[in-house]
């Protein structure tokens, strides 16, 4: 491959492999379990996967669950099965920060003993102001320069429970005059006399990010330690760390912007309070972009491969569409899903013609670009039901669909020729009617006859009753994501529910997560929460159409 076809995060593991500064590639994927994973997550998980596989690697998966506050296990299981379901395969490495407790708890030790770290009783106030700014310097702690052993006398006591939370914490000792504040003597442990689900009750100190993840990265022996653009000011901090706690041929970090879909919620509070006010049926809504919302909608681990590979790996923050997940979606099913024969808006259409009780089996294709998927047999019979907007009885300049007079093609069955309708009291059309040519049979006439329109059908004595979901963005694209008050703009119209679509039979038998192309219609998956044997519900996934077209490489 050319240089410049390889992303920069590449090009820099080639240069540590040709300079020997590495022998071997080993990335991670290293989620705070405190929530689902969302579309972002994706890139970072399939990134990390892609290296390690590209370079012959190692890739592991770890909880970052050095924060006991906020880790739950129903996150934990949620995000192994998002891993697992993107593909990325991480074997039997599979890891928890929380096992390294000791070993930074040891470390913590050591810099203590080189003079590298101190505990201080500054209050969060006194610590900000201390701090200093981005413009001034910060100042000394008045506790920087405790002796060693008293260090490590107050270290003890704040492990062993004798000290309150936020009364004392061990500072790395750095600069308090760096330009970057992030290396002004940092927090590297805090007291928080909390039970952690793995650990229990058997420690009352818990590292902070900064301080934890760089050893975590060092205990695995990662080679390149892939994380997003803000913490690139953090890196500073994490060389400290690993160069100070002596780790020998330690981890990179290197930094990649994040993944942004334009018009879509991803922030984890919002998501949380859209699940409170009920105006989504869970975490996996199909309107929402987590993972689990994504598998639910219908989008396969390719289609989001291919999505993330399109949006490419940078350094500098973009936006990518959310037509263009869809793009990936549709090309992915094309050529894979069963084409079927659904009714959204369903109205009767009646051949007089056509005898009485008589149903007979058509052949039909399964995918006319993919012969390999084989073909199967639609009951046609008398009286059958098409999309109301494919009648008008006036119907306007280049129109080829049902009008009195008309000949059109039924999909797969025969041509009809519209006759003219029934309506009620409303005016609302009830039935429309029609005769056939029994010599059309299959789609085609024996005299070369053409028509311009073809419409697809089901049989209304052998369809089934299902509920169709059509989905829109939840937010309301004219007005962008957020109101002033920092609430979200929500789409009304986010969700449209048909109670009684009619589909052809077959439809009866398909399972959870199952994709099919309704013709005309678009792609749909089987909604794996509300379906019941033989009662599926079915999620639109997209739409056949769209505007989109594929930004150039
Ligand atoms: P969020 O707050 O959006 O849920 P997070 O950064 O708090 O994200 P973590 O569990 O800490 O979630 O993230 C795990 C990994 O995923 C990190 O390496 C992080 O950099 C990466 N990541 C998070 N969001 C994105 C994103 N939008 N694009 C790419 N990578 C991301
Ligand atoms: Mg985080």
């Amino acid at each position: 491959m050319s240089e410049e076809s390889r992303n920069f995060i590449e090009q820099e593991i080639d240069k540590d492999l040709k300079e020997g500064v590495y022998d071997h590639v080993v990335t991670r994927f290293p989620p705070e379990p405190n929530g689902f994973l969302h579309i972002g997550h994706a890139k970072s998980i399939l990134l990390n996967y892609g290296l390690a596989k590209e370079y012959n690697g190692k890739f592991n998966m770890r909880f970052d669950d050095t924060n006991p506050t906020k880790e739950k296990s129903e996150f934990m299981d949620a995000i192994i099965e998002d891993v697992k379901w993107l593909g990325a395969d991480y074997e039997d490495r599979l890891y928890h920060a929380s096992d390294y407790f000791d070993e930074m708890y040891e470390n913590a030790i050591k810099l203590i003993k080189k003079g590298k770290a101190y505990v201080s009783e500054l209050t969060a106030d006194e610590m900000r102001e201390y701090r200093g700014t981005l413009t001034e310097p910060g100042k000394n702690d008045p506790n920087r320069d405790r002796s060693i052993e008293e260090n490590l006398r107050l270290f003890e006591e704040m492990k062993s429970g004798k000290v309150e939370d936020g009364a004392m914490t061990l500072r790395a000792k750095i600069d308090m005059a760096s330009p970057n504040i992030n290396m002004r003597d940092p927090i590297i442990y805090r007291v928080a006399h909390m039970t952690h689900a793995r650990t229990g009750d058997k420690w009352c100190i818990y590292p902070m990010y900064d301080f934890a993840h760089p050893i975590e990265d060092a205990v695995e022996g990662i080679t390149h330690s892939i994380c997003t653009l803000e913490f690139e000011d953090h890196r500073p901090l994490y060389d400290w760390v690993k160069i100070e706690c002596g780790y020998e041929n330690p981890p990179r970090q290197i930094e990649f912007a994040k993944l942004y879909l334009k018009n879509v919620v991803t922030g984890k509070r919002y998501i949380k309070k859209l699940v409170e006010d009920k105006i989504v049926d869970g975490w996996d809504d199909p309107r929402l972009v987590s993972i689990a919302a994504l598998r639910r909608r219908g989008f396969t681990p390719e289609s989001i491969q291919k999505f993330v590979e399109l949006c490419g790996v940078s350094k500098a923050n973009s936006t990518a569409d959310y037509a263009m997940l869809e793009y990936c979606i549709r090309e992915d099913l094309k050529p894979k899903a069963k084409r079927m024969l659904a009714i959204l808006d369903p109205v009767k259409l009646i051949i007089d013609n056509y005898p009485e009780g008589q149903i007979e089996e058509l052949d039909i294709e399964n995918n006319k670009e993919a012969p390999e998927l084989g073909s199967r047999k639609i009951p046609f019979g008398r009286e059958l039901y098409v999309e109301r907007e494919d009648f008008m009885e006036e119907p306007p300049k280049k129109y080829f669909r049902l009008f009195p007079g008309n000949e059109v093609r039924l999909m797969n069955a025969y041509f009809v020729t519209c006759t003219g309708c029934v309506k009620d009291e409303n005016g609302v059309v009830t039935e429309i009617h029609c005769t056939y040519d029994p010599e059309t049979r299959g789609g085609d006439s024996a005299d070369g006859r053409k028509v311009k329109g073809t419409i697809h059908w089901v049989s209304a004595t052998e369809c089934i009753d299902a509920e169709v979901r059509l989905y829109e963005n939840i937010i309301d694209e004219e007005k962008g994501v957020y109101n002033e008050d920092g609430s979200l703009n929500l789409n009304p119209n986010s969700i449209t529910v048909i109670k009684n679509a009619k589909l052809e039979p077959e439809l009866a038998k398909s399972e959870a997560y199952e994709k099919f192309q309704f013709v005309r219609n678009g792609y749909f998956c089987v909604d794996y929460k509300d379906s019941t044997p033989g009662k599926p519900v079915f999620n639109r996934i997209v739409s056949l159409k769209s505007s989109f077209v594929l930004p150039k490489a």
